[in-house]
């Protein structure tokens, strides 16, 4: 590796201390029955301490330069992945496993929001997050209603479970260092933790956080509800949504959806 070129636009900072490699498996309580997903393999040192401790491991990497370090780990329940993980439909990494599986990442930073909500939206196997994420994403993936760190991110983790920081990570544990530090989020997925579907969750919580200086009833005007049918429902439209926690926009979402029943009905 050390003739290896790292590529800032990758977001490529390594691990290899080997006791955060193997807290990381423990955080994610691997169990030798398990499939995982890793997004992001790198040099494999992560790849190696899933392997050694899971059923099967599929591990995705965007930078083909990595094919050689990564074929050279001669891990025989490893599958490598050469692809951009985005731009591979979450059905078919889906079906790469037999049942569900546990995502163990140390994300790349540039894209870790739209990695973490193309499986919470998408997936249908997911059954567990543990993932290495600065510190500002670990806050606002957990944060509660009414801290200046909530939003779109830390409600649609709370609508799939209980996030918890695990361990906090000391940039100086990567090469190379990043400019912050980093944390490991950890949650169960809980796909039936309301009774409505994630579509309909995510279109209303969307709108509602679009712009976070504006009220809910300005926001959801924005995304195409007429005043008039919002005026009538049963809820305060002149909060905002960052006062509004998962539960209550569950309650939201469902009596926008009764509104647009009605509406088709007409
Ligand atoms: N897992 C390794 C470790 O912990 O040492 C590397 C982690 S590094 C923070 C993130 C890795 O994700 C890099 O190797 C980078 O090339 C890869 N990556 C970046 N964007 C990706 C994408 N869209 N799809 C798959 N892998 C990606």
């Amino acid at each position: 590796m050390k003739s290896f070129n790292f590529k800032k636009r990758f977001g490529q900072n390594f691990l290899s201390d080997t006791n955060l490699l193997k807290g990381i498996c423990s955080d994610a309580q691997i169990l030798p029955d398990d499939e995982v997903l890793e997004v992001g393999a790198g040099a494999g040192a992560l790849t190696r301490e899933l392997c050694h401790a899971a059923k099967r491991v599929v591990a995705f990497e965007i930078d083909r330069d990595l094919k050689p370090v990564l074929e050279g780990l001669g891990e025989e329940n490893l599958t490598l992945v050469f692809e951009d993980v985005l731009k591979v439909s979450t059905k078919q990494i889906d079906d790469m496993f037999d049942k569900s599986f546990k995502l163990v990442a140390n994300l790349p930073y540039y894209i870790t929001s739209p990695i973490i909500f193309k499986f919470l939206k998408e997936s249908e196997k997911l059954f567990s997050l543990t993932v290495m994420v600065q510190k500002e994403v670990g806050a606002r993936m957990v944060a509660k209603p009414g801290s200046k760190d909530y939003g779109l991110l830390s409600a649609s983790c709370a609508f799939f479970g209980e996030p918890k920081i695990l361990r906090n990570v000391s940039r100086k544990m990567f090469f190379p260092a990043p400019e912050v530090d980093s944390c490991i989020v950890g949650m169960k997925i809980e796909r039936k933790k309301f009774d409505i579907s994630a579509d309909s969750f995510f279109e209303v919580a969307k709108a509602c956080f679009k712009s976070r200086r504006k009220t809910l009833l300005n926001n959801l005007v924005e995304a195409g509800y007429k005043k008039a049918e919002l005026a009538g429902l049963d809820f305060d439209l002149s909060r905002r949504a960052e006062t509004l926690d998962a539960r209550e926009l569950v309650c939201l979402a469902k009596l926008l959806t009764s509104l647009s029943a009605e509406e088709r009905s007409k």
